[in-house]
């Protein structure tokens, strides 16, 4: 390995031992740039790997908030604004409980990527909190959200740090959020958040981009290696808003998406998945999965009983993680080829785990990396910013067709960074590739900051 590289991930480690996810991260894309590093000895002077590693700044705080008992309850609240080289730090607010900072390290970290790779002018973050919003009733929602942005307003702006949603977060929540946010600052400042309902300064086809984007970047992909996705066999890990919307494009697209999930288990219906019951049970009632049954009797649900989702038991031409990090493991990935699986969309942020990864590669499946894959929820966040800087809306059919255009620009970024390095057809790579490159250029116009 070149001994930058490995001097700088020996450094990393040490100094972030105890960040499991933000380590499985960067060494994901350092160990894939090293044919840049090579020709470019000037950026070990200028310590471009190290600068890269290191958020700009880390904002850990309380939120204190009283539940509907009267009960006092604290949880602890992440922003990390990880790099403002290219635009504003942009990227979303994942309200979960597991959330800490090395799973918010790890996703500002690959925020910085995808954003470079959408060719917008956004930086890269990620924020969030370990509440846990299953179960809250809406009154608990607000006051949660009101009590959280009391301390990050002091830190964002429509210029500065623009957040949106992620698990956990949605338009009810950026709702909250920005009323909260304009309250305080006694200012409508449409840009500071993204995600927002239509009613009040969103973009139309926001809520659909990230499922929709997946969907155009899996055409391209395999309209590359001479597929489509006419009459394939989908399935897709998740309920939330990106499997809802993948589900939908997938079906467009003339796929029969047989399988959804959430955290308790996931649903089979060899007849196709019925949406509209989907879109009730998660958008309108909150509820868990298994209500499907309600309605499909003849449908079959399984229990998750371990860390393998039995949905990749599942056989599909097409698998798309949409949940969750490190939710395809090794031991899924071997089920997927022993079914006959030929790509892998990753919807969700780092889904397939790194042992997966290398692993589908090998067997010749096409693996669309989540960084590339799922850009078009920030892309389209970035129209979102541009209307409301220019105070007007573009219609949805004018965003979805920004949208795929950018799609097929990322998937073109891939192909040919792949293919210019030696790996045709992992895109993993070529996505890696394109956009740390993009990023030097920049690390190296500005000077040392
Ligand atoms: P939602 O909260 O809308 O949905 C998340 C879904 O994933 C739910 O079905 C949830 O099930 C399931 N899930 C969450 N955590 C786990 C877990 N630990 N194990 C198994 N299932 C889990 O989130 P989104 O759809 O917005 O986000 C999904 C993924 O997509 C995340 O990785 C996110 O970072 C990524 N992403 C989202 C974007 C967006 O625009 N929203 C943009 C780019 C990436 P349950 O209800 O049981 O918790």
């Amino acid at each position: 390995m070149n001994k930058y590289l490995n001097k700088v991930i020996e450094e990393v480690e040490a100094k972030n031992s105890h960040e499991p996810e933000f380590l499985q991260a960067v060494k994901e894309v350092l160990c894939s740039v090293e044919q840049i590093l090579e020709k470019h000895p000037e950026y070990e002077k200028a310590a471009i790997l190290e600068r890269i590693t290191e958020p700009e700044r880390i904002i850990s705080f309380r939120v204190p908030w009283v539940n509907d008992k009267g009960e006092v309850i604290v949880n602890r609240g992440y922003r990390v604004q990880f790099s403002s080289l290219i635009g504003p730090y942009k990227g979303g607010l994942r309200f979960h409980p597991s959330v800490n900072q090395s799973i918010m390290k790890f996703l500002g970290f690959e925020q910085i990527f995808k954003n470079a790779l959408t060719g917008l002018p956004i930086g890269g973050a990620k924020g969030g909190a370990d509440f846990d919003p299953k179960g809250k009733s809406d009154n608990e929602i607000m006051l949660f959200c009101q009590s959280f942005m009391t301390e990050l307003y002091r830190h964002i702006g429509q210029d500065v740090d623009v957040p949106a949603g992620d698990i956990g977060v949605g338009g009810r929540e950026i709702g909250y959020l920005f009323g909260q946010y304009r309250r305080i600052r006694n200012s409508y400042e449409g840009g500071v958040l993204t995600g927002k309902d239509i009613c009040y300064g969103g973009s139309l086809a926001r809520k659909e981009a990230t499922g929709y984007g997946l969907l155009f970047y899996v055409r391209e992909m395999l309209k590359a290696n001479g597929q489509t996705l006419q009459g394939k066999t989908v399935t897709i890990s998740g309920s939330g808003n990106v499997a809802i919307y993948a589900c939908e494009k997938a079906v467009s697209f003339g796929a029969k998406v047989v399988a959804m999930s959430d955290s308790n288990g996931c649903i089979y219906d060899k007849n196709g998945i019925d949406l509209d019951l989907i879109k009730q049970i998660k958008e309108v009632e909150r509820a868990r999965i298994k209500e499907y049954l309600r309605v499909h009797k003849d449908a079959q649900y399984m229990e998750r009983t371990d860390e393998d989702s039995p949905i990749w038991e599942i056989k599909t031409d097409i698998a798309l993680p949409c949940a969750t990090q490190n939710e395809l493991t090794l031991n899924s990935a071997k089920k997927l080829v022993q079914n006959g699986v030929i790509a892998i969309g990753e919807g969700a942020n780092m889904p397939t785990t790194q042992e997966a990864v290398d692993y589908l590669l090998e067997k010749g499946v096409l693996v669309a990396p989540a960084k590339a894959a799922n850009a078009g929820g920030v892309a389209t966040s970035a129209i979102e910013m541009t209307q409301n800087s220019i105070r007007y809306y573009y219609t949805f059919e004018e965003v979805e067709a920004k949208l795929e255009k950018i799609m097929i620009n990322i998937f073109n970024d891939c192909k040919v960074n792949a293919e210019k390095y030696g790996c045709p057809k992992n895109y993993v790579a070529g996505a890696n590739l394109a956009a740390f490159q993009k990023l030097a250029n920049a690390m190296m116009a500005q000077g040392i900051v």
